[in-house]
């Protein structure tokens, strides 16, 4: 695995460095770029197989902290991905271990436990849901990203929402709606696309009592304090706007076409 991936960037690299070469320096930074932009696209971590052994780790940041500046600024990328995110896979760690050993064995990956969410305890929910959205949210952003969605996901869109201004108008609200900490969601519900949050680190496909978002999710985003108060403070909107700037539409096609 590790010789593979060391194969691979080192080919990647000398692919890099020859073009470079032959083409000239002054090109050589954009060559590095669209390469920089292949490797971000469609680039989600492999949540359905993330097994639940009680070894969860932080997924590897798909970019350096300060490469959504300015609009995600570098402190704030720093401190939710190195401090909150660790500290959700730290305590699911610690959860797992106070289960039934029998529980774990016969626990398959995360979403598999989002599905009988009831049956588990408060803090797989919390730390669980904490782990799987915050990993899904880092790959749903890239530097220089925003724009419109394209191909089925862009269509898809504007049929259900009328216009893509429509789309984010209805998203923007329902992040700026969500009261405290939680996440607002496009999901796939039923064959259709549907605008909707969660609290705290509840997610779409937790099995939970009462009428939340239920869905399979194609674009996130985290509205706690956490990710947004350093730079804007209590301007969530501003927070919200900066988000468009950012959103890997490539990734969210991916999940939407999965
Ligand atoms: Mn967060």
């Amino acid at each position: 695995m590790e010789n593979n991936n060391t194969r691979r960037n080192f080919l990647k690299q000398t692919a890099i460095l020859s073009t470079g070469t032959i083409i000239g320096s002054s090109l050589f930074n954009s060559a590095f770029a669209s390469e920089s932009a292949l490797k971000l696209e469609n680039q989600i971590p492999e949540l359905d197989t993330m097994d639940f052994q009680g070894n969860y780790s932080l997924p590897k940041l798909p970019y350096a902290y300060d490469a959504l500046e300015p609009h995600i600024d570098k402190m704030t990328m720093e401190i939710h991905y190195s401090k909150h995110h660790q500290a959700y896979v730290t305590n699911l760690n610690k959860a797992i271990e106070t289960l039934d050993k029998n529980v774990v064995e016969h626990s398959k990956s995360l979403e598999s436990i989002f599905g009988k969410m009831s049956k588990f305890p408060e803090a797989i929910r919390n730390n669980g849901g904490g782990h799987y959205n915050h990993s899904l949210f880092w790959s749903l952003m890239k530097p220089n990203g925003g724009g419109t969605p394209k191909g089925k996901l862009g269509d898809a869109i504007t049929s259900t929402f009328g216009s893509f201004d429509e789309f984010k108008k209805q998203f923007s609200d329902a992040s700026m709606k969500r009261f405290g900490s939680g996440w607002a969601w496009l999901v796939v519900q039923d064959g259709k696309l549907v605008i909707g949050s969660t609290a705290n680190q509840d997610n779409p496909l937790m099995s939970l009592r009462g009428k939340g978002l239920k869905g399979k999710p194609v674009l996130a985003l985290d509205v706690w304090e956490h990710a947004y108060y350093l730079k804007n403070q209590n301007r969530r909107a501003d927070y919200i706007a900066s988000f468009w700037n950012v959103v890997n539409w490539e990734a969210a096609e991916t999940l939407f076409n999965s």
